[in-house]
């Protein structure tokens, strides 16, 4: 692991999740931008000595010269970071596990899409949501047709932890995030908008034909926006409407997906992830619950509980870990993935989550708000 030290939020949640299926061990690691701190840090997760670094320079080169090296790297710092990183390890020949945004510029989320490509190398991209069996479900009855043609997809991001100017409270989390350095040039639509807009994708399948959007920054004194609203044209008429906000008090983590097709409709809700519903043309609505006889194949194999026995944020990020062990397992032995290894978030759909936010940023930017077509949909 690279980043994910002392305090930090999400390199915990990796590996927490990363240990559930028991695909992976946590062996090495430079935890942290200051070296001393990360090696303190490293002690506490039981790493050898030998194998925690001052930084992942130190960490690519003394990986490679071990015959029991790495499979894998998970990067947790800040966007800016990921590119630098991520081509280390990929020019070494490792395997990448990277967090979302995959990188702050759309220059070098292209750079890094082209060099995964050429290198034959895994890059799985950390989009949480795609790891529910929920959302799984959703995908499969959209695209068996359950729903009919979809005609509008309604998606939202909404937070509340940034209402007030916590950037220069000592949030450590706050203060990159409100950086465009660090975090790049979409404040919200970058952090969560980027979340938003491949759930949308993923569930309905749809390509993204232009887009239109408003960015707003609420909070005085700050860098970049904290809330979004953009519209969307999906190739073949499906209209969509996405928000993010950091300001919407009352939001913990209020992710809710709602697809509205010619014969029914599909909701689901991150804080209440067990459940989808579903509507239809006959006025019926009706919950699905995660673990029922009657579900896909997709949702099951990412299933570990009884219905009844919640599942929820962890074991959704643990599936996505399972998948990209499945996946590289599969390469390494030349055999194709089973289902849990199967559409999974990669390089690609990191670069479509950054080409999203620049053309966000370029049309509101923009005074006549065009609808502009991301480079890469
Ligand atoms: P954070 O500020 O809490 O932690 C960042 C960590 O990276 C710190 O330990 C810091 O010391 C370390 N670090 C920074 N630069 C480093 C370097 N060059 N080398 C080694 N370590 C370095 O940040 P966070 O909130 O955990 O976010 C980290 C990343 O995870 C971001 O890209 C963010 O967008 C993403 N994230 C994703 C999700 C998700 O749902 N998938 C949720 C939260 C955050």
């Amino acid at each position: 692991m690279v980043g994910g030290g002392q305090g930090a939020y999400i390199g915990n949640i990796h590996r927490i999740s990363s240990r559930l299926d028991g695909a992976w061990q946590l062996v090495a690691g430079a935890f942290d931008v200051d070296a001393e701190r990360g090696r303190a840090f490293a002690l506490t997760q039981g790493i050898d000595p030998d194998r925690s670094y001052g930084d992942y320079k130190e960490m690519v080169a003394a990986e490679l010269a071990r015959e029991d090296r790495i499979d894998a790297v998970a990067i947790c710092t800040p966007n800016f970071t990921h590119y630098p990183i991520a081509r280390a390890f990929i020019e070494a020949g490792f395997d990448v596990i990277c967090e979302k945004p995959i990188t702050a510029t759309l220059e070098d989320a292209v750079a890094l899409e082209e060099l995964t490509r050429e290198s034959g190398r895994f890059v799985g991209v950390t989009y949480t949501y795609s790891g529910y069996p929920m959302v799984h479900e959703a995908r499969k009855r959209v695209a068996d047709g359950e729903i009919g043609r979809v005609r509008t997809v309604q998606v939202e991001y909404p937070l509340e932890w940034m209402a007030t100017a916590i950037e220069h409270q000592g949030s450590a989390q706050a203060s990159w995030r409100t950086d465009p350095k660090k975090n790049g040039r979409g404040g919200s639509i970058g952090d969560i908008g980027t979340h938003a807009y491949h759930l949308a994708g993923f569930v309905t399948g749809l390509k993204l034909k232009s887009l239109t959007a408003d960015l707003s920054t609420f909070v005085e004194g700050r860098a970049l926006d904290d809330n979004a609203h953009v519209m969307l044209r999906y190739e073949g008429g499906a209209r969509g409407l996405l928000w993010s906000s950091q300001v919407a008090l009352g939001n913990s983590n209020g992710v809710r997906l709602r697809v509205f097709g010619e014969k029914g409709s599909l909701s689901w809700f991150q804080e209440q992830p067990n459940e989808l519903v579903l509507a239809s043309l006959d006025g019926r609505t009706l919950i699905i619950k995660r673990g029922a006889e009657e579900l896909s194949e997709d949702a099951k194999v990412r299933t570990r509980t009884p219905p009844g026995h919640p599942e929820g944020y962890l074991e959704a990020f643990a599936n996505l870990y399972a998948g990209f062990a499945e996946a590289i397992l599969a390469r390494q032995s030349g055999r194709d993935p089973g289902p849990i290894g199967q559409n999974l978030p990669t390089a690609y759909d990191g670069l479509k989550g950054v080409a999203f936010v620049d053309a966000v940023v370029d049309s509101h930017e923009d005074a006549n708000q065009p609808w502009l077509t991301p480079l890469a949909v």
